[in-house]
């Protein structure tokens, strides 16, 4: 069935400047090619983008695949998936990633029930590895695992998909590592002209409104986290107060979230960021494993807790058992005092 084995990265860009997860896929994507022997191509859609032929190859790609069209210029979904519809119809790829973006999210589903090939959202991790299939006495080598939480993240699910390719996944932001650039690489660019149908013109963006965020939660060096166990706005202050004097971010878990103490953007975990950062401090937070699927990786935690046998002291590097209303006062004078 599958003409080839070549992998690709759905690239997302705005105003040209390419999105981090689709770097990050590139990451992963080259070391995928590498095991199967085939190509890294990178799929981007825009208006005036040839810019960013060069650093995708930087970036891990052997070939990519521009499609640069004034219709393409703000993302929609019809006129895009088309675009993709088409080349994974005629090029077969046998793997195809895709960014847990809001746009990805969009375009993901709509290309993998068009070219009816399977899609798992959220990996965590991607390996290729064999599949034995008892019920047809038949083992699928190289097939892509897509690695993922499952019901509600207790207990991690890898997914095949033996036959109905190209094996879709989507991954998010800040989940997969990003390669170095290497501005030696060297690789081929193919400009793609799209074949649109009048129909995929049905939606015209009339108007539009941006705003940065203001959050950055997934390149932050320190974060300090509140959770359940902050009662009241004043002592989530103190969450603030705490990252503002060792110069980090506030994360939050979603109980704080759902407690309205901080917007969203703020929330760490599988439903919010994953982080990376050198310190993580976690107050009032149970370390409950959707909570953990985005702070596992902190190079050092601090947690403070209540409950001695909170879950979060199995990963944290200091463990602090009290009332984070005493502790976190406590540390924040200590920090302010030493800045003086
Ligand atoms: P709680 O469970 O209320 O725990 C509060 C903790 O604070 C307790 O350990 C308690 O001992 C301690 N405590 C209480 N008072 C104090 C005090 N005065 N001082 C110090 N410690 C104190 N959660 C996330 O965080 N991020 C996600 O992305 C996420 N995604 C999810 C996705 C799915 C599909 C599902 C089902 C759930 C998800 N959750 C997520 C929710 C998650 O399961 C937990 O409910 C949530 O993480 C609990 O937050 P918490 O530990 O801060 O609060």
């Amino acid at each position: 069935m599958n003409s080839s084995r070549d992998v690709w990265v759905f690239i997302e860009q705005e105003g040209g400047k390419i999105a981090d997860v689709s770097l990050e896929l590139l990451g992963k994507g080259r070391h995928l090619a590498d095991r199967l022997n085939s190509e890294l191509v990178a799929l981007v859609c825009g208006y005036r983008i040839d810019h960013l032929a060069e650093p995708l190859i930087h970036y891990g790609a052997d070939r990519v695949l521009l499609a640069d069209h004034p219709e393409l210029e703000l993302y929609r979904t019809l006129p895009y998936a088309r675009v993709a519809i088409n080349l994974v119809q005629e090029r077969q790829p046998y793997i195809f990633l895709v960014g847990a973006t809001p746009i990805g999210r969009d375009f993901a589903p709509r290309v993998a029930s068009a070219v009816r090939a399977g899609l798992t959202a959220d990996c965590t991790d991607l390996q290729i590895g064999d599949y034995e299939s008892k019920k047809e006495g038949k083992v699928y080598h190289d097939l892509l695992y897509q690695i993922r939480p499952a019901f509600g993240g207790n207990l991690i699910a890898t997914i095949v998909n033996p036959n109905m390719h190209p094996q879709m996944a989507t991954v998010r932001e800040g989940v997969m590592r990003k390669a170095e650039p290497d501005p030696t690489r060297q690789g081929l660019v193919e400009q793609i002209e799209p074949a649109f149908e009048p129909e995929d013109f049905a939606l015209q963006v009339v108007s539009r409104e941006t705003r940065e965020s203001t959050v950055n939660l997934k390149d932050a060096a320190t974060i300090v986290a509140g959770g359940g166990g902050v009662k009241t706005p004043d002592d989530f202050n103190l969450i603030k107060d705490l990252a503002h004097a060792l110069g980090g971010e506030v994360g939050a878990s979603r109980a704080a979230v759902d407690a309205g103490f901080i917007s969203r953007e703020h929330q760490v975990g599988q439903t919010g960021t994953t982080v990376r950062p050198r310190l993580y401090v976690a107050a009032g937070i149970s370390g409950a494993v959707q909570h953990r699927a985005g702070m596992d990786k902190s190079h050092k935690i601090i947690a403070i807790n209540t409950d001695p046998h909170a879950p979060i002291f199995d990963i944290a590097h200091y463990k602090i058992v009290g009332d984070l209303r005493k502790v976190l006062p406590m540390m924040i004078d200590a920090l302010r005092a030493k800045a003086k």
